[in-house]
């Protein structure tokens, strides 16, 4: 099969989940919702949170440490921002990468005012020592630093004002045993329903001075693969082709359009979903496929394959996820027009597999 890994820009997709250099901008920051009440879906993880700050807040306490963990795009910055503002403290952000030395966190730390909110970001990607500053840091509001070299070395203690920590993850278990148990709360984000993200993309479009029909604004939420950075991605791109082809309003037809001229399908997989599907297919019989085989063979890192491509596809029941790699599911080949070959014990393992359930229910 001719893959040329050139042939797809996997940095600038546009469904991809990961936020790109254009999703950074003013208009995107407007968009973030700054209160409970307009985050809209992920209801289970709203009414616990509200209740766990309504409590903090009347014990004049700091929130518990919170890990928020799912795929990315989902609202997990959007969140810690969130919850900052319901708290009425600042919210300090950075990421696992960036903090790269035990000096840089102590002195975010050290900064932090009385409650205050530290987030960050892909905390899975911590070093060791920087983490192991941490772990007194959120059980003792204190930290722990080694002064001088050598025999004349010693460790002084430097309390912190208290604070609540946000980490967020793509996958708990990506976390180290010592730093999860260190969190008092854990919220899983679960990937947003098309009426779900119908709203958010109405929402988005009310903010943004869009006209936009139901019917329009259910086109494109049911092809954001659950994700809001997405839906609002492809809010931006549809307005454009709305805008020149002179329609004032966004409604499912020029949607449809602008969404089948982006190659997004129905479904919101893209070109770079159905050659994956398809290699799996045609070179791997349907699989079940290593996952490392896999990305190697797209050219893709196993841990994007893993966070990226599959939450979606194990979603819809598109891919199911065996003992002995991935497989293309019935409706998977169905979705490619490809006829259904069972092969071996494939077949049985699509259907049964617990991590997809019955695909066809
Ligand atoms: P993550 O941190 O999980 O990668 P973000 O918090 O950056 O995701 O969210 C991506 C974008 O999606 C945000 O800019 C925000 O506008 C939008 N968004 C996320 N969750 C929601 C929600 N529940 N309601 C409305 N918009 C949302």
């Amino acid at each position: 099969m001719p893959f040329e890994e050139e042939d797809f820009d996997f940095e600038n997709r546009l469904v991809s989940t990961e936020a790109t250099p254009s999703d950074s901008t003013e208009t995107d920051l407007s968009l973030r919702p700054r209160t409970l009440e307009d985050y809209i879906g992920q209801d289970k993880v709203k009414s616990n949170l509200k209740i766990y700050i309504e409590a903090a807040k009347q014990r004049g306490e700091p929130l518990d440490h919170v890990l928020l963990y799912g795929p990315p795009g989902l609202g997990k910055t959007t969140l810690s921002s969130i919850i900052a503002n319901e708290m009425g403290v600042n919210l300090r952000v950075t990421s696992g990468p960036a903090i790269e030395k035990a000096g840089d966190l102590a002195a975010i730390l050290t900064n932090l005012d009385r409650n205050d909110v530290l987030f960050i970001d892909e905390i899975h990607r911590l070093s060791k020592v920087v983490e192991e500053i941490l772990y007194p840091a959120m059980e003792d509001h204190a930290i722990d630093i080694i002064v001088g070299k050598g025999p004349s070395a010693r460790s002084i203690r430097i309390e912190l004002n208290p604070f609540t920590l946000i980490g967020a993850t793509t996958r708990a278990g990506q976390l180290t045993t010592p730093l999860r148990d260190r969190f008092g709360v854990l919220f899983k984000l679960e990937l947003y329903t098309p009426e779900q993200l119908a709203q958010i993309v109405k929402r988005s479009a009310s903010i943004l001075n869009i006209s936009i029909s139901d019917k329009g604004a259910f086109e494109i939420a049911s092809r954001s693969r659950g994700t809001p950075r997405i839906a609002n991605r492809l809010l931006k791109r549809v307005r454009d082709f709305a805008e020149v082809s002179g329609k004032r309003e966004i409604d499912d037809s020029i949607a449809n359009f602008a969404l089948q001229r982006l190659e997004i399908d129905k479904l919101g997989l893209d070109q770079i979903d159905r050659k994956m599907m398809e290699i799996m297919i045609r070179i791997y019989d349907g699989g079940p496929v290593g996952l490392d085989t896999l990305a190697a063979t797209l050219g893709e890192e196993s841990v994007t394959l893993e966070d990226v491509y599959e939450p979606y596809l194990m979603q819809i029941g598109f891919i199911s996820r065996t003992p002995r790699g991935r497989c293309v599911t019935k409706l998977g080949y169905e979705h490619l027009g490809i006829p259904y070959t069972p092969s071996g014990t494939r077949g049985q393992l699509d259907i049964f597999s617990p991590e997809v359930g019955n695909p066809n229910e």
